[in-house]
């Protein structure tokens, strides 16, 4: 029997619900350490589908693959108990909502224009989400965290949702003031860093801050640099107390195994290059198209941009999807996102396509 471990002082472990700390979550056949020839205690099938010639999907797979959370701690620099890998990382917030907020009581912290899952996850857990907006600055959207701080302390805020870069804000917010945020909301609220973006942002992770600061989390995910949105791979970074925890309130089989061997071979060193030049090259692209965008006269504002896409105000942003559209270009309409009424999102495409965007707003401007 493993027993919860215990947490205390200011290991985040104090910030999990108290309903759930000594919660073991589902005790499936895998997580039992049995040793044997015969496996006769899972109810699987003895024969291999007819359809799966190698026998790869008879057995239920393991619920965090040893050689996969390695690979990846090894990618994000951190230990493999500080890793939780899961079905994207749109399931790490959902985790992270559901262990820590009590429905009905606790909330959750955003800073719009941000990403919507947060939102999702609290609202469909019964959590009020505190909106403390970016401001938006001659140098682009920027969070104001003394604001976070303040608003975060007055009401039972239990997760601050950071996104950097930001989506669609595009925006890096400094590593110091991140790890000072949650400095001041130490056992009060865990600060969640979510990095999709960063392999576009050649800046440091959060990560690294994690030991000395543990109400700090991180969330990354294979979907955008890496190029495998369809495996479904992403990953909390947290304190190990934590991670275990996270563990215990996952599915039992988050992980298909035919994802885990694809993530595996995204992993291995000559795709693992691969990913780091196209990530470079869509940096060049990045800055070429933003000031190629930035020179046409319908555009009325690039933001700067640490990520794969661009966020753009337009004179008329209905004419400039619509001119997107009839090219064949399909973007990101931004507009009923508060603050962005005029915007669009484009997000950086092959040289070819970015340049036929390109060509269609430009058609559109004169
Ligand atoms: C795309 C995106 C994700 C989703 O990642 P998955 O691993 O595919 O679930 C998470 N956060 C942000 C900010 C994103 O834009």
């Amino acid at each position: 029997m493993n027993a919860a471990p215990r947490c205390a002082g200011a290991d985040p472990c104090a910030l999990l619900r108290e309903d759930l700390r000594d919660f073991a979550g589902y005790r499936s056949a895998r997580s039992e350490a049995l040793q044997g020839r015969i496996w006769l205690n899972a109810n699987e099938s003895p024969w291999a589908n007819a359809g799966d010639a190698e026998g790869a999907l008879r057995r239920y797979p393991d619920p965090q693959p040893t050689a996969l959370r390695a690979a990846l701690a090894e990618l994000y620099g951190c230990a493999p108990e500080e890793l939780l890998v899961g079905r994207g990382s749109d399931e790490g917030i959902d985790l992270l909502v559901r262990a820590l907020c009590r429905p009905g009581a606790d909330a959750i912290l955003v800073t719009s224009p941000t990403f919507g899952m947060y939102a999702v996850s609290a609202r469909l857990h019964g959590t009020a989400v505190v909106d403390v907006p970016l401001r938006d600055t001659v140098e682009g959207f920027a969070c104001d965290f003394d604001a976070v701080a303040a608003a975060a302390l007055a009401r039972p805020v239990k997760l601050v949702f950071l996104c950097s870069p930001g989506n669609p804000s595009g925006t890096l917010l400094p590593l110091d003031g991140i790890v000072a945020l949650a400095r001041r909301l130490e056992g009060r609220a865990l600060v969640v860093v979510d990095e999709a973006y960063l392999d576009f942002a050649q800046a440091p992770s959060a990560v690294d801050a994690i030991p000395e600061q543990p109400n700090l989390a991180v969330l990354r995910t294979l979907s955008k640099a890496h190029a495998l949105a369809a495996a479904r791979i992403g990953c909390v970074v947290a304190a190990p107390g934590l991670v275990d925890a996270l563990r215990r309130c996952q599915a039992p089989y988050p992980l298909p195994a035919a994802c885990v061997a694809q993530a595996l071979a995204a992993l291995a060193r000559p795709a693992r290059a691969a990913t780091a030049a196209r990530a470079g090259a869509t940096v060049r692209e990045r800055e070429a198209l933003a000031a190629r965008l930035a020179a046409l006269p319908g555009v009325r504002r690039v933001y700067p941009s640490r990520a794969n896409f661009l966020l753009v105000r337009f004179a008329d942003a209905q004419a400039a999807f619509e001119r997107l559209l009839a090219a064949g270009v399909v973007v990101r309409d931004m507009r009923a996102a508060p603050a962005l009424g005029d915007a669009l999102r484009i997000s950086l495409g092959t040289p070819a396509q970015n340049a036929a965007a390109l060509a269609a707003l430009a058609g559109a401007a004169a």
